[in-house]
């Protein structure tokens, strides 16, 4: 197993991309923390866990209106493992998809907190426990449209800029005290928030989110240890096997 022992967080754990590195993380060995939004998906996610043989345990938190209760989750964290190797922060909002012209003040405030605010704000508050690990890696999950702007999708096109951003800042902040900061583009995968950017689409000719996690557990592992400052394609690697 790549993963045995390591202590590692996802966020939006309880559906899509999530939960589907959360369950390959799990089956490499990690103890897995689930962090969302919606309690009753994340213990689903950790019921799958734990039938086939997995360790997860749930962190219910709404990175929108709830970034004042980071600090009590990461004290809980620093309790029970003192430690953490891998921080993956995927949960995301699409907004609306609309012309920048009629978009609403409001809703481009909530695309903001939740795609960028929330992921410095855990990986901020986080960090005094990434570096007690032998070798901690924070994966950001970014879009296509974090590379080059697309037109009515403003508002999460540029938040995903800004995150891409982000990761190279951090990384060079910190890649010489041994965190590793990354991005991975999923590009179009068969989850609800890609249904709801094209109804029309038939999932079943989309990648999985399955096979989308396959880059993350490379970054969560040694087999990337000298990777950092990266902006990694999720394509790339569909069919990638670890062992
Ligand atoms: P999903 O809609 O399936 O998952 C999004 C997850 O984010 C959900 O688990 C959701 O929790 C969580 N989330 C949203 N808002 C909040 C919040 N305020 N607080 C806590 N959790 C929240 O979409 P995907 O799996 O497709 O998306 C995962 C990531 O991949 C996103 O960052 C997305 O931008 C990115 N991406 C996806 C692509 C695709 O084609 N699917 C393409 C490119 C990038 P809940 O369900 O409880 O609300």
């Amino acid at each position: 197993m790549l993963l045995n022992n390591q202590i590692t967080l996802v966020t939006g754990a309880g559906s899509g991309i999530g939960q589907a590195v959360a369950e390959l993380l799990a089956r490499e060995g990690a103890w897995v923390i689930l962090l969302g939004r919606t309690q009753s998906k994340l213990e689903a996610t950790a019921d799958r866990i734990g039938n086939a043989g997995g360790r997860a345990s749930i962190a219910p938190l709404d990175l929108e209106n709830g970034l004042n209760r980071v600090p009590e989750v990461v004290q809980a964290i620093h309790e029970r493992f003192g430690r953490l190797d891998l921080l993956v922060n995927n949960a995301g909002t699409l907004g609306t998809l609309t012309p920048l012209e009629h978009l609403d003040g409001v809703l481009w405030e909530q695309v903001f907190r939740i795609n960028v605010t929330a992921p410095f704000f855990l990986t901020r508050e986080l960090l005094p426990l990434l570096k007690k690990s032998a070798a901690a890696s924070v994966i950001n999950v970014v879009s296509s449209v974090a590379f080059k702007g697309r037109a009515f999708w403003g508002a999460y096109a540029a938040s995903k800029a800004a995150l891409v951003n982000l990761t190279e800042t951090w990384s060079g902040e910190l890649s010489r005290q041994g965190i590793r900061f990354n991005t991975v583009n999923p590009g179009a995968t068969a989850t609800a928030m890609r249904a709801q950017a094209y109804p029309g689409e038939d999932p079943a000719t989309l990648p999985t989110p399955e096979q989308v996690a396959r880059v993350f557990l490379y970054l969560a592992s040694d087999l990337s240890k000298e990777v950092h400052g990266q902006h990694l394609n999720a394509r790339d690697w569909l069919t990638w096997q670890p062992h």
